[in-house]
């Protein structure tokens, strides 16, 4: 019988009961193995409303509390790391040491989100006016929804829903419906660390359970990460609907090598940063940017020989560098960007459509892809590709490079590798990207900072996690008090000023 994946509502696991299902695959060997329960509208109103019955205890529940429980999920989330590692690996198809690495960078989050009474400390001034005092709070939202994508099953919902609970807030994460059963583990182990039931849940499915959140009255916030289309879409459509909405969306990072780089660290960089998980990450370094020809001749020569190395094979192989792409439908959208890229004139160095992985033949392999020569006008250019694809596009000098960066429709991610501290200034100060690395292919920022984008690869006022999170899954509440001590202020019909 085939398993099925159910949801998480009130503490405990939901069969999903609206007759719709997805089949959710192994992509390292293309076999359907299970079924995910794809929720009614009627079904999101159930885990909203054990959410909403929720909030009221846990946004009482004191900050250390809260604390004490995340703390423990952290230590369960230490010890289990490799069962929750296998669970994304099985579904996802990236190598087990990536997916730990997710894990790992989630588990910061958290970590981060232990720290919830000193983060939710407001201010205070006394005498604002005479004996008049003032302070702020920062307050829960109540009911806060998360949307996430396949390719951090772990990590991503991780950037939300620690902080959202330790701000008060109960939470409903509607993961991807490609890689859903990390999300189930997640929440029994809030579960067993001491979570109460309801604060915490899941509802699987597709477009229809993403609308029912979205106008879901009962829901203030909504975090999403995906798409560029899809966000614009959840963005737009969350704001019309009076929800807080932050929403991060696609990438298309550069990496600028200066002829002063050292070669051998950016060809390094730029092979873990292209295809590590198979290019499936919104940080991945997809298009490099040498400065002139000498420099592109050089990083050509060392790299076309390590991408036509690169070690494919299922995630579960410790050999593997990388593994399969998630599904037959990406593979194919992955390798149709590839014959594009040759119809519009790009030059292919490395193909990796021939690939085969021996005694996986149905699973969704693609050998690692450079093309040199490619242009601004070119699709594969312009568009996100999500695979094991790396464009070397040429540039004569740092100003042509550094306007291609800012007129990229995407803004998510971008590295310069230079010794020269006045390029590296230069560009960390004037590059229109929302996070920069000097000789740091990902710049992914720790979890007590804020990830997040600019241009099309965010929607909202708020980054992610750190400060931003608090800020976003909190309202301000400022308090201005008078106490009576004989004072008598009288009637005044003007606008208040300092007296
Ligand atoms: P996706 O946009 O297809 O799906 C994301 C979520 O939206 C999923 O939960 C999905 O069920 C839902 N969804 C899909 N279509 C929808 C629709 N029509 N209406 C409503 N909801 C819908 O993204 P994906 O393929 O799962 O993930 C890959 C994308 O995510 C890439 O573009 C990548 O760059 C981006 N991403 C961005 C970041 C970032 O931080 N900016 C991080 C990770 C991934």
């Amino acid at each position: 019988m085939t398993r099925e994946i159910s949801h998480f509502i009130g503490g405990k696991p939901v069969a999903g009961r609206s007759g719709r299902k997805a089949a959710v695959y192994n992509p390292a060997t293309g076999e359907a193995a299970a079924e995910v329960a794809l929720a009614s509208i009627a079904e999101v109103r159930e885990a909203s409303a054990a959410a909403k019955a929720a909030a009221p205890g846990w946004a009482a529940t004191t900050p250390l509390r809260r604390a004490r429980i995340l703390n423990k999920f952290l230590h369960i989330l230490e010890e289990r790391t490799d069962e929750l590692a296998a669970v994304i690996t099985a579904e996802h198809g990236k190598v087990l040491s990536d997916a730990k690495g997710e894990i790992q960078r989630g588990m910061e989050v958290v970590e981060f989100a232990t720290s919830a009474p000193q983060l939710l400390k407001g201010e205070v001034t006394e005498n604002v006016g005479t004996r008049v005092d003032s302070h702020s709070l920062r307050q829960p939202l109540g009911v806060v929804a998360g949307i996430t994508p396949f390719n951090f099953p772990a990590m991503v919902p991780m950037w939300m829903f620690p902080v959202a609970l330790a701000c008060g807030n109960c939470f409903i994460l509607k993961p991807s419906e490609r890689d859903p059963s990390a999300s189930l583990l997640l929440a029994q182990w809030l579960k067993e660390a001491g979570l109460p039931d309801g604060v915490f849940n899941v509802v699987q499915g597709d477009k229809e359970a993403v609308d029912a959140i979205l106008t879901d009255l009962d829901i203030s916030a909504v975090s999403f990460v995906g798409s560029t289309p899809i966000a614009r879409y959840i963005y737009e459509t969350a704001s019309q609907n009076g929800k807080r909405c932050q929403a991060l969306g696609g990438a298309k990072n550069h990496m600028i090598i200066m002829p002063d780089a050292d070669m051998d660290q950016a060809v390094d960089a730029l092979m873990g940063a292209a295809y590590g998980s198979a290019g499936e990450r919104c940080m991945a370094i997809s298009v490099a940017v040498p400065i002139g020809e000498a420099t592109a001749e050089a990083l050509l020569a060392k790299l076309e020989p390590r991408v036509r190395a690169l070690k494919i094979g299922p995630g579960t192989d410790p050999e593997a560098e990388m593994g399969p792409l998630v599904t037959k439908q990406h593979f194919d959208k992955v390798r149709g960007y590839i014959d594009t890229g040759v119809a519009e004139g790009a030059r292919l160095v490395v193909d990796g459509r021939g690939f085969t992985m021996q005694g996986y033949e149905n699973g969704y392999y693609l050998g690692g892809t450079l093309f040199d020569g490619v242009t601004t006008d070119m699709t594969i250019y312009k568009e996100e590709i999500f695979g094991p694809v790396l464009s070397v596009a040429r540039a004569p000098d740092y100003a042509t490079a550094a306007r291609m960066i800012n007129e990229h429709e995407f803004g998510n991610g971008t590295a310069i590798f230079t010794r020269d501290g006045d390029a590296a200034r230069e560009f960390a100060h004037q590059i229109q990207v929302g996070m920069v690395g000097i000789n740091v292919p990902i710049p992914v920022p720790m979890a007590f900072h804020s990830f997040g984008g600019w241009k099309a690869s965010l929607f909202g006022d708020h980054h992610m996690h750190g400060p931003e999170g608090v800020r976003f899954y909190t309202k301000l509440k400022t308090i201005t008090s008078r106490w009576p001590t004989g004072i008598r202020a009288g009637a005044d019909f003007v606008m208040p000023t300092m007296k």
